[in-house]
């Protein structure tokens, strides 16, 4: 009706000039009706039972499809206005954060003052606004589409055919236990193989360019798996609605989309186009280096030698990360899909901006710190990892492992039993495999010098990511686990550190 309407009015142009706008008014109708309209309804509605609403509306709705329902352990449901209006500012502000770091970084040797600088003297005039900042904005080019296009199409079928271990991930709030492809070890040393075909310094010299191409493709994915967890989930009864579309969008609904058995959205996403470019980002613009100044310097090799430890690591014990909050239990939203994507540390570009040269002394003093970190982050989760996989019968730190054996019920009904270490690392802290986190982290910026703040971002950040992390996963191993996480945390007291948090 709406269509004919449209013809019959723009008679009077003899034209069809409507026909963007009619196109975006369908769009927009099967947008708003959708999804939006809907779910900012329930948003309005939140302080009262989200779930029970959930459940009036989505069988009025769409009434093929189930999702959690009840107050079952697993991801947030009542936001309140704070958070959707925190998740609406991390949805817009932090593309515009790694921007201004491009900004600084490519013209103003990363610091963040002087653009700050550069505005005040001119009197934060529009021309200055124009020439300081619009003006050194990275530019879109198809070549950065390509190249992004290339890597990302590349990773995504090598994950789709080639041949892996397969690991299994914890249990789901609704009791899936999932297959997942890990071990690709080999294929990683291949890859670095084919990078070779390219300019060394490739990803440094299209990093603006790359920049845009990975934000259009992080956006497009949020909203894609937004839409997919609407009309083609892959274990529906493993969504969950929050209530508010916004924290849908940043958080996620599905908690493990996938194509098929074994091509998950998250673990791809985690693992492949995301960590391994991050070492080729840092050998890129060590090369990049090595062509401006005719050597590269100890802080980026120091910097590309901790990244890749972290990395390497990673794909060595792949299998451990199907145990981690990230893949056991966060779903697939903005916060994964963008920050897998774009979320790419800035420290390697930071010194290719600034030639550092580390005294021995230092160098060593970093490098410790930095092993001392890898080696508690290792330890840690080897522990956990260790005594959940042999459920209990192993020796800890030369003395049979204790720990809590815990119940807990599925969204489907079932009773499971899991267990919970309380000795070695995990007789320290609740969190301690945080603690080697930090210390990696701060040994990356400390590589960084002391010249500019912006290097120290990193820190910052994993900081805080962490700390909330303990309270998010503190609330929802309560919800799971009740009385037996209650109990758990009197046996283990402290969070992170004894005797500070
Ligand atoms: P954990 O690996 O500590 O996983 C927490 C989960 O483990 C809990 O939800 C619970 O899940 C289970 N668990 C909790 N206590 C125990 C216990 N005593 N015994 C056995 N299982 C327990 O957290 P993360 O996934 O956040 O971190 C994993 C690693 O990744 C850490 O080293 C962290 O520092 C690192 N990390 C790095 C990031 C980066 O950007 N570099 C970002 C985030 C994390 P269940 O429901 O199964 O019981």
């Amino acid at each position: 009706l709406e269509l004919t309407e449209f013809k019959v009015r723009d008679e009077t142009t003899g034209k069809l000039p409507f026909r963007h706008a009619l196109l975006v008014e369908l769009v927009s109708h099967i947008f708003i009706r959708f999804f939006t309209f809907k779910t900012l309804k329930m948003s309005l509605r939140q302080k009262k039972s989200v779930n029970a609403e959930f459940k009036e509306s989505n069988s009025e709705f769409t009434p093929n499809l189930k999702a959690q329902t009840g107050k079952t352990w697993g991801r947030d449901r009542d936001i309140s206005y704070i958070t959707v209006l925190f998740s609406t500012l991390i949805l817009t502000c932090c593309p515009l954060l790694v921007f201004v770091f491009w900004v600084s970084c490519t013209h103003y040797q990363c610091s963040l003052y002087e653009p700050i600088y550069r505005l005040q003297i001119s009197g934060f005039s529009e021309k200055a606004f124009d020439s300081v900042v619009l003006q050194k904005l990275p530019q879109f080019t198809w070549e950065g589409i390509k190249i992004y296009a290339i890597w990302l199409s590349f990773q995504a079928i090598i994950y789709a055919i080639l041949p892996a271990k397969i690991g299994y991930g914890q249990r789901t709030p609704a009791g899936h236990i999932l297959p997942y492809k890990v071990r690709f070890e080999k294929i990683f040393r291949k890859k670095t193989f084919y990078f070779n075909w390219w300019e060394g310094s490739i990803i440094h010299d299209n990093w603006g360019a790359l920049l845009i191409a990975a934000n259009i493709y992080g956006y497009f994915l949020t909203f894609f798996v937004f839409a997919k967890a609407y009309i083609m989930p892959s274990h529906p009864e493993d969504r969950k609605f929050s209530g508010s579309f916004i924290y849908d969008l940043l958080m996620g609904i599905e908690m493990n989309p996938r194509f098929g058995k074994y091509w998950d959205f998250k673990l791809f996403h985690n693992g492949r186009p995301g960590i391994i470019a991050w070492t080729l980002i840092n050998l890129s613009f060590a090369a990049a280096q090595y062509n401006k100044i005719g050597y590269v310097t100890n802080s980026m090799i120091l910097l590309n030698f901790l990244h890749a430890v972290y990395v390497l690591d990673f794909f060595y014990n792949e299998d451990w990360y199907l145990r981690t909050i990230d893949i056991a239990h966060d779903h697939f939203g903005f916060y994964l899909a963008w920050g897998d994507t774009v979320w790419l540390p800035w420290m390697s570009h930071y010194l290719v901006r600034n030639t550092i040269d580390l005294s021995i002394p230092y160098f060593l003093l970093v490098l410790t710190i930095g092993l001392s970190g890898y080696y508690i982050f290792r330890a840690v989760n080897h522990q956990k990892d260790i005594v959940r996989r042999r459920n209990g019968d192993c020796i800890i730190w030369g003395k049979p492992a204790q720990f809590i054996k815990t119940h807990f019920v599925t969204s489907d009904g079932k009773e499971h039993s899991s267990i919970l270490l309380t000795s070695g690392f995990w007789g320290i802290s609740r969190h301690f495999n945080y603690v080697g986190d930090l210390l990696i982290s701060s040994a990356m910026c400390l590589a960084c010098g002391f010249d500019h703040l912006l290097p120290y971002f990193y820190i910052i950040y994993m900081f805080i990511l962490l700390i909330h992390r303990i309270y998010r996963d503190d609330a929802r191993c309560r919800g799971k686990y009740g009385k037996y996480w209650d109990n758990y945390c009197q046996v283990v007291k402290w969070k992170l550190l004894p005797y500070v948090f």
